[in-house]
């Protein structure tokens, strides 16, 4: 029988050592020694399951491994040193020089700057879609498209793509889709199960949870995993056992903490949506976000990020930054610590104003990753910023 996901989260174990430990012990070894010749013929021969160098595996990496394979419902994965590895592992494990990519436009800074500077270096070249033109996928397909990429929800703007619709239109073209999950954590959506080829996640974010380490994993069919295990077992991004050890006591409260961050965060988009100070509050489940119908039907809850516009523009918003006083100003989201971002003076300052509207990011937008502190300390410091 399989277990339901937070006894997965909690009972996926690496295997007791003489010790009889409780709780996974902390695995820092480089390397792992063999038997005899037999021994380390067969390990090399990958004819047994043995852990050989922590670059290719380690009792720590794979059990955070398991566990999110197991979260997501995917057949096999890979750890990485951050979510940024991960992805561009996964381009670099799967595409061949003169591939081309059709990306939606709203993607994590730099997995556009990845997209738009790094792999057309290697004649990798990506078109990309606005998050409300999913009807022009099919227009910008070439003979040589292999990957059909996004994120949902979208970072800043927490836009919703159909997940659904996008496999439709990868399987039609024989395109790979690759989905990166970061902002749902794998509590919230599930990407395989509406036909996701890879499942990518920075677990920096949400899965730690506590704004203490980086790390990545990439998950999903067996064969296309071996691929992206290959490459990255002989360039070296690989997650540390420390990380690994850490990320994976995070997953076992994974589920509560989510639940909780969901709960604030619905909160404070209510309050903000009621202040007379916001023009526009972006949250997948308040029945006013324009992709509702496709965020309750692909998420289990709304996730912790609420995107919210203030009524003056640029200066009100680096005035309201000014004003918070609990919140922390910070580039990072997914921590216990509620953390307040505007993108268009900080994180996105390089584009113009033209290419911050392509992705939704208009001058007023601010970001807020909600936090675990009380719903009224959070809305009350929201609230005396917004007085002005
Ligand atoms: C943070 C983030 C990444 C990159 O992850 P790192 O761990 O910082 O390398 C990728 N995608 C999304 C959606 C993110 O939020």
């Amino acid at each position: 029988m399989e277990n339901n996901f937070e006894t997965s989260a909690i009972r996926i174990q690496s295997e007791r050592t003489q010790f009889s430990e409780h709780s996974t012990p902390l695995y820092l070894t480089s390397s792992f020694v063999f038997d005899d010749a037999e021994d380390m013929r067969a390990s090399f021969a990958e004819e047994k399951e043995k852990n050989l160098y922590s670059r290719f595996s380690n009792p720590n990496t794979s059990e955070f491994v398991n566990k999110i394979v197991a979260m997501e419902g995917a057949e096999s994965g890979y750890a990485f040193a951050t979510g940024m590895s991960a992805v561009f592992s996964t381009f670099a494990a799967l595409l061949n020089a003169g591939d081309h990519i059709v990306s939606c436009r709203s993607v994590f800074g730099s997995t556009h700057s990845l997209l738009t500077k790094f792999l057309p270096k290697w004649n990798i070249n990506t078109s990309y879609f606005k998050i409300n033109e999913i009807d022009q996928i099919e227009n910008l397909i070439q003979p040589n498209t292999k990957i059909l990429y996004a994120e949902s929800p979208t970072n800043p703007a927490v836009d919703i793509l159909d997940l659904e619709l996008l496999n439709k239109i990868a399987k039609k073209h024989g395109l790979l889709l690759v989905i990166d999950n970061c902002f749902a954590t794998p509590y919230l959506q599930n990407p395989i199960k509406f036909g996701a080829d890879i499942v990518i996640h920075s677990a920096t974010k949400l899965i730690d949870g506590q704004g203490r380490v980086l790390g990545g994993v990439a998950v999903g069919k067996e064969e296309l995993i071996r691929e992206i295990y290959l490459f990255s077992r002989n360039t070296g991004p690989a997650m540390s056992p420390f990380n690994a050890w850490v990320l994976s006591k995070s997953l076992e409260t994974l589920a509560v903490r989510v639940d909780k961050h969901c709960e604030n965060a619905l909160k404070v988009a209510e309050f903000l949506e009621s202040h007379s100070n916001v023009n526009l509050v972006k949250y997948p489940f308040l029945k006013s976000h324009p992709q509702y119908k496709i965020a309750k039907k692909q998420m289990k809850l709304g996730g912790n990020i609420v995107a919210f516009e203030i009524k003056g523009g640029l200066d009100a918003g680096r005035k309201f930054l000014d004003t918070i006083k609990m919140c922390s100003l910070s580039a990072n989201l997914g921590d216990t610590r509620t953390i307040i971002t505007h993108p268009a003076s900080t994180t996105h300052n390089k584009l113009s104003s033209e290419d911050r509207l392509e992705t939704g990011i208009t001058d007023g937008l601010v970001r807020v990753s909600v936090g675990l502190e009380h719903i009224e300390d959070i809305i009350n410091d929201l609230k005396q910023a917004l007085k002005y």
